[in-house]
């Protein structure tokens, strides 16, 4: 496992500003150097350990980009309408057949290669037969219409994707595209789940009156998952801060990152504070965001622990911008900021200056035909029907203390927080 210092993270204010703890982050956890091989076909979601360096151009040769007839150049029609003897045909798949003589032209199909001597390509729907079986050209086209130079999309040799990279389907095509079958990529990291809180039981067992599922390791996992993290689900720890300490120092030793959620703010019960404290170094705990503020960062043994806040909500929210980029700071991923849509708030609300603040917010187009973000009507923390039922987060910055319909505001939606 990857080992980090215990007071990496030290900090001695007050709140964190949620940019500063990200960057922080970033720049004290290292990325597992292990590679591994994947087929092609498995890539998906995976960090690319080395450059993608296209080792053949594309298209890998000149073609045609439509079904008709090619001609030189120096044979184009320039004012009338020219007859054309047919001198062969040429399908996708096939050879090119031999060189086209001025005058001539060849029957061509959409991928096959164009013959040497012809550049452009008339359309079958733009041209006539007459009665002699010759095709009728029209004047006009552009000396290279309808072609597909070898290596317009693709040069021999031009790095397409850098390392760092993680795999989406269009980038597997890619990778198709230029014959690779397997791809050197990153191993996955390795994370630890608990949910802790002795009122939460997990779906299927028996609950108290006083209980409630487990939403947040559910919620966790499948976040995790979408980053190919290799899970361990380590189940509900009760509020017992001897027994959680336990048991994080075991998930230590064979894990790249523990995740837990709950028992983090400053009540009695919030154990997992102590837990830290007590296996390893607690380095900080309350972070300038809402949804969220109690997020702990520890370091166990030489491995990060991120504690989540219990509420669903703030679960979801500092996973995304406090743990997400831990995890792919530690697979090794290049972090392009997500970027936020601009977009006009057709709601007011208000806000303390100095801390980071996401409003979630589903988009609906305005009679303008702009789109606007709407806020959900309630604001709890605990809401969990307020994610589901909208599209992302509006942003607000930690100047801005109010916002009033027709402010222009950012909107993150959830896809790119994911
Ligand atoms: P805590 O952060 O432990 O103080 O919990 C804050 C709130 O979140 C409490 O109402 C908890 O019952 C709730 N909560 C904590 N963990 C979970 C969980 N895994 N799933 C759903 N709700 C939770
Ligand atoms: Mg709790």
């Amino acid at each position: 496992m990857a080992q980090i210092s215990d007071d990496c993270f030290a900090f001695g204010g007050q709140m964190r500003p949620i940019d500063e703890t990200a960057a922080l982050i970033a720049s004290k956890l290292s990325a597992v150097e292990e590679v591994e091989t994947v087929p092609l076909l498995l890539a998906d979601g995976r960090v690319l350990a080395k450059k993608m360096v296209a080792s053949l151009p594309l298209p890998p040769f000149t073609n045609s980009a439509v079904d008709g007839y090619a001609v030189r150049g120096a044979d184009l029609p320039q004012t009338v309408e020219t007859a054309f003897a047919v001198a062969g045909r040429v399908q996708a798949g096939m050879a090119a057949n031999e060189p086209v003589r001025p005058g001539q032209t060849v029957r061509i199909f959409t991928g096959a290669p164009m013959p040497d001597g012809v550049d452009t390509v008339f359309m079958q729907e733009d041209v006539s037969i007459d009665g002699s079986g010759r095709i009728l050209l029209p004047p006009g086209l552009k000396k290279g219409a309808n072609v597909r130079p070898a290596g317009e999309d693709v040069a021999l040799g031009e790095a397409v994707l850098p390392a760092g990279h993680r795999m989406r389907p269009q980038d597997i095509a890619l990778a198709a595209a230029l014959g690779f079958t397997e791809l050197q990529v990153r191993r996955r990291i390795r994370v630890a789940v608990f949910s802790t809180g002795d009122e939460i039981v997990a779906p299927g067992d028996m609950r108290g009156p006083a209980q409630l599922f487990d939403s947040n390791r559910f919620m966790l996992t499948a976040m995790l998952a979408r980053l190919c993290c290799d899970i361990t689900d380590l189940g509900i720890l009760v509020d017992d801060s001897r027994l959680i300490a336990e048991k994080l120092s075991e998930a230590a030793l064979s894990h790249d990152l523990i995740l837990t959620s709950g028992g983090v703010s400053t009540g009695e019960a919030d154990c997992v504070k102590a837990a830290v404290e007590s296996a390893g170094t607690l380095v900080f705990w309350r972070v300038a965001i809402k949804p969220g503020r109690p997020v702990a960062m520890g370091v166990i043994d030489g491995t990060p622990l991120i504690g989540l806040p219990g509420n669903p909500v703030a679960s979801f929210v500092t996973f995304a911008h406090i743990a997400r980029p831990a995890i792919l700071a530690l697979a090794g991923a290049l972090q392009p900021p997500p970027t936020p849509i601009a977009m006009r708030a057709a709601f007011s609300y208000s806000k303390k200056q100095g801390r980071r603040e996401y409003v979630r917010a589903s988009v609906r187009a305005a009679a303008d035909g702009c789109y606007e973000a709407t806020k959900f009507p309630r604001e709890g923390a605990g809401l969990l029907s307020s994610l589901v039922a909208t599209d992302g987060l509006v942003e607000l910055g930690e100047e801005i203390v109010r916002v009033e319909p027709g402010h222009t505001v950012q909107f993150l939606p959830y896809s790119s927080l994911m």
